[in-house]
């Protein structure tokens, strides 16, 4: 090898859902050493390729084969287990996933419930949406409900939405009309053309009359409004519309209506023009999951096996079934960092495996921890974009076993 390394081009960044495909990584002495393109976040998600390679029984170095037999017996013992699936995994490691619940009859869950209210939403009234292709090419209104793409989905705005040419925006940043909707401390994108505020109270209220507005019944004489009706012409008169909010937890309308009245106000914009609601997701393909979920059982989360067939459970969800104690055992695959908090604590008193990047340091302590590599590091196959595009994993660094052949190893031993 060279002094300056190996470089490798096109490699698809999973550090947030825009999944970045330009990523030319940089390979050094078999460390990472650069990752041009990306931006802070994907040179962190990146890091220097290194990661721990442990396989653990008990809290003791044990063989791989001694790691699976262990996790097949207690996975086998258990009496209502859990299959709960992280981040940082490839489409065939989360095939596996759902192979493996439906033969331990299984819950299958994961780091997709906290993206419940919106799903749920867009299963009640259907979304309409785009590819971020289209978005890139089309769309001359942008508006940011409550959301600044710049802090979770960096490259967001100038490889799809905002500066990009596109077939119909052919001066780029000039030929969109960029709109910010501040709800309370969620705020909108800074550099944005045009600001409304909404407070957080009326975000309901505002989406209905806006949603009102488009349909030309009448609007609201309500001074806290006008903003809104004023917006709400304003996108009704777009070519194309592009209305963006942020569907991950700590930003996403924890509230199930904030996220149906977005829905619906895209749907409305429909008639007078044409509109796409965006929604931002997280890194590690996780709109993978949902996607394989759904092909494989028919529902993209909260899929419960126990009846014998693939039931829909997402209130409670497997958060909920853990704060009730009707969970014995569980296997947790993927990057364990990335668990919800109420999940990661109510795993501490179960029995639990844990096969993906990193788990031998699980706070939760597993019973059985094997650590794989990274998908899209060190492990190949498919991920989702957060427009449910599929896009190709090449992998720039060997590492510890694979996530979908150790996971496959286990299927074998449970006799699936
Ligand atoms: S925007 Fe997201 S996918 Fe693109 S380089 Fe940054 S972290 Fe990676």
């Amino acid at each position: 090898m060279s002094a300056a390394g190996r470089t490798v081009e096109h490699i698809t960044c999973l550090g947030c859902g825009c999944a970045c495909d330009d990523i030319c990584v940089v390979v050094q002495h078999d460390r990472i050493g650069e990752a041009r393109n990306a931006c802070a976040l994907g040179a962190a998600w990146f890091g220097d390729g290194s990661i721990t390679q442990d396989v653990r029984v008990h809290g003791r170095t044990a063989s791989l084969e001694q790691a699976l037999d262990e996790a097949a017996r207690i996975l086998r013992a258990a009496q209502r287990p859990l299959v709960y699936l992280a981040v940082d995994l490839s489409c065939e490691a989360q095939r596996e996933a759902v192979a493996l619940a439906d033969r331990l009859g299984a819950m299958l869950d994961g780091v997709s419930s906290g993206a419940a209210a919106g799903i749920l939403a867009a299963q009640r009234r259907g979304r309409a949406g785009a590819t971020l292709g289209e978005i890139r090419q089309r769309a001359d209104v942008i508006v940011f409900w409550g959301t600044d793409p710049a802090e979770r989905y960096p490259r967001f705005t100038s490889r799809y939405a905002v500066e990009p040419r596109g077939l119909q925006t052919p001066e780029g940043r000039s030929s969109r009309t960029v709109i910010a909707v501040d709800v309370g401390a969620k705020r909108g994108p800074r550099d944005a053309a045009a600001r409304v505020a909404v407070a957080p109270g009326d975000e309901i209220d505002a989406l209905g009359v806006m949603r009102a507005t488009v349909q030309s019944r009448r609007a609201t004489e309500d001074e806290r409004f006008q903003s809104a009706v004023e917006l709400a012409r304003r996108m009704s008169a777009g070519r194309y519309v592009a209305l963006v909010a942020d569907g991950e937890p700590g930003a996403a309308p924890a509230d199930g209506d904030v996220a149906e009245a977005l829905v619906t106000l895209a749907q409305a914009l429909n008639a007078p023009t044409r509109c796409a609601l965006v929604v931002l997701r997280g890194g590690g393909n996780r709109s993978g999951a949902e996607a394989v979920l759904t092909w494989q059982t028919g529902f993209p989360f909260a899929v419960d096996f126990a009846p014998g067939y693939p039931s829909y459970r997402p209130r409670p969800g497997a958060i909920g079934l853990l704060a009730v104690g009707e969970l014995d055992a569980a296997l947790v695959i993927g990057s364990p960092a990335s668990l919800p908090e109420p999940m990661a604590t109510g795993l501490a008193p179960l029995v639990t495996v844990a096969i993906g990047p990193r788990v031998s340091a699980a706070s939760f302590k597993p019973a059985v921890a094997v650590d794989t590599g990274v998908a899209g590091i060190h492990e190949g196959g498919t991920a989702f974009r957060m427009d449910d595009v599929p896009l190709p994993l090449r992998p720039v660094l060997t590492g510890p076993p694979t996530a979908a052949g150790t996971l496959r190893s286990l299927r074998e031993r449970l006799g699936a």
